[in-house]
């Protein structure tokens, strides 16, 4: 256990003691109280960079995460013959994504997507009919594609936009490949662009311009990096490794209290006088092996912020309104047996009967080969709100028998891992990007004590959380 300073832990710890006993429902089962500089609530990409950065910078963590591994989206199948990753896949290139492979010694490799049509194949998942790819000029497309993003470059950084918010990021995904032309280049942009809650065609289309962004589309020129190993898994079992008892897993957040601006619990402002001047947040954890009390002067929230996934933080009217705008979608990974299709080829999901073919959801986006012999990678999503697990398993096997009437002799399926990834794509309607959603939820940045990063916050890559969290640190959390 490391403190900040000696002294105020102790200070703090017996205020908390007598601060605690005096409230209903807090419990008295664990009575050992740590102290952190920084408490980060959520293991997924951004809070463990954060975690692990912040140890570097020399300050004491604890990261709350509620399941019993870090890594959120990145999840490894380790199988006899070779790791199969079926979340997180491969990283655009940045120096911080470079800084935090480095830091545990994980050497990386350049991935180069082969983008040779002859490697993929479009079917209707509903029917396994063929569906044809759309004409026209990929190149000329993809190139107006890149001329709207240039016209932005601030998408690169976050949702830091100006006002009034230009009209082409308000625009319906479908009217702005419309405006500009863009359908030859459709089949691309959807391959990289899963997950979304309905018919991508409708989502604004600042969404779609920061998943499939100028990082990624360098990457797609370039290469991608990825660890030898090739397992995505193996970083955050490093940071487990490093973290230690700081790493507090399947564990949640039973409630906050925080201090707002003048030091003063937002809570008992009024009752508690002996706590003013104090500068810490109260945290109070459900852990496997009961309740862990954590003092920290700063927290880090990085799990999607919706109010459900925020009950006892303390939440004041304006952030709780801000909160409760997002909407988002089901996406599940899994790992299928199968065998019968060929053992190149990445098939993707497409409609014989919608604009540019764009798939019918929910369904299973794409089936992909891995380095195993007769073992798929599915990945399942597109409805609006949670899923079913059912629902998602179901589907993946309906989608793979659907495609025997393509011709292929698809073995009887059988998922051997699946994981939500649900709520994924935080996100919000034109009208509310247009009112200044993304001022209002930029302006929550350090407001009473508390720091955000993550997808909702920026983009659903983690090399740019990295670059993203990192700023967050040097900005906000190590200066305020
Ligand atoms: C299938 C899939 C494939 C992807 N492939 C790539 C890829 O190849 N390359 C890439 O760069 N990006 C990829 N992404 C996107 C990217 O990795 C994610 O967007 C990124 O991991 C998001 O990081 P985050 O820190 O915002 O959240 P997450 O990684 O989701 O982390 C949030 C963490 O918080 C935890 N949590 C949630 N609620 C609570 C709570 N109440 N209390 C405690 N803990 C909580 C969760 O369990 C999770 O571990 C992929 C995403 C998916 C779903």
């Amino acid at each position: 256990m490391r403190f900040s300073t000696g002294t105020r832990v102790a200070a703090l710890a017996s205020v908390w003691l007598s601060f605690t006993s005096a409230l209903p429902g807090l419990g008295h089962d664990n009575d050992d109280v740590i102290t952190r500089d920084v408490a980060i609530i959520g293991g997924g990409a951004s809070g463990t960079y954060a975690a692990i950065r912040l140890r570097e910078l020399g300050r004491s963590v604890a990261l709350i995460e509620q399941r019993d591994e870090l890594g959120g989206h990145t999840h490894t199948y380790y199988d006899a013959a070779a790791p199969i990753d079926y979340g997180v896949w491969i990283y655009t290139n940045n120096t911080d994504m470079e800084r935090f492979f480095a830091h545990f010694n994980i050497p990386l490799v350049a991935e180069i997507l082969n983008g040779d049509p002859a490697y993929t194949r479009r079917y209707d998942f509903r029917t396994g009919e063929a569906v044809a790819a759309l004409g026209g000029n990929i190149i000329d497309a993809l190139t107006r594609y890149v001329g709207i993003l240039l016209q932005h470059p601030y998408l690169a950084g976050g949702f830091d936009l100006p006002d009034p918010v230009p009209e082409d990021l308000l625009l319906s995904f479908g009217d702005l490949i419309e405006k500009y032309d863009l359908g030859a280049a459709v089949d691309m942009i959807t391959q990289f662009d899963q997950g979304f809650a309905e018919n991508i065609l409708d989502y604004p289309s600042i969404y779609i311009l920061k998943y499939l962004d100028l990082a990624v589309i360098q990457g797609i020129q370039f290469g991608f990096s990825r660890p030898a190993s090739r397992a995505n898994q193996d970083l955050y079992k490093a940071a487990e490794a490093e973290l230690g008892e700081d790493a507090l897993l399947g564990s949640t957040v039973a409630r906050i209290q925080r201090q707002d601006d003048k030091g003063t619990s937002a809570h008992h402002k009024d009752t508690n006088a002996h706590h003013k001047g104090t500068s810490a947040h109260h945290i109070v954890v459900d852990t496997p092996s009961g309740k862990q009390r954590i003092i920290a002067n700063k927290v880090i929230v990085a799990i999607p912020p919706l109010l459900e996934n925020l009950d006892g933080f303390d939440l004041d009217d304006r952030e709780s309104d801000i909160f409760s705008r997002f909407q988002y979608s089901s996406y599940y990974g899994s790992v299928v047996n199968v065998t019968g299709l060929p053992r190149q080829l990445q098939i993707f999901n497409k409609a014989t009967d919608t604009p540019y073919h764009v798939a019918d959801l929910p369904g299973t986006f794409t089936f992909n080969p891995t380095a195993v012999e007769g073992i798929h990678t599915g990945f399942f999503g597109g409805g609006a709100g949670s899923l079913p697990e059912d629902q998602a398993r179901q589907g993946i096997i309906d989608n793979l028998l659907a495609l025997r009437n393509a011709g292929y002799p698809v073995s009887e399926p059988e998922i051997i891992a699946l994981r939500s990834h649900t709520p994924f794509g935080l996100h919000v309607s034109a009208e509310e990007i247009a009112g200044g959603f993304y001022r209002d939820l930029y302006g929550l940045q350090g407001y009473r004590g508390m720091y955000y990063t993550g997808a909702a916050f920026h983009a659903h890559n983690s090399a740019e959380l990295w670059e993203f969290t990192e700023r967050v640190l040097q900005e906000h959390v190590l200066v305020d």
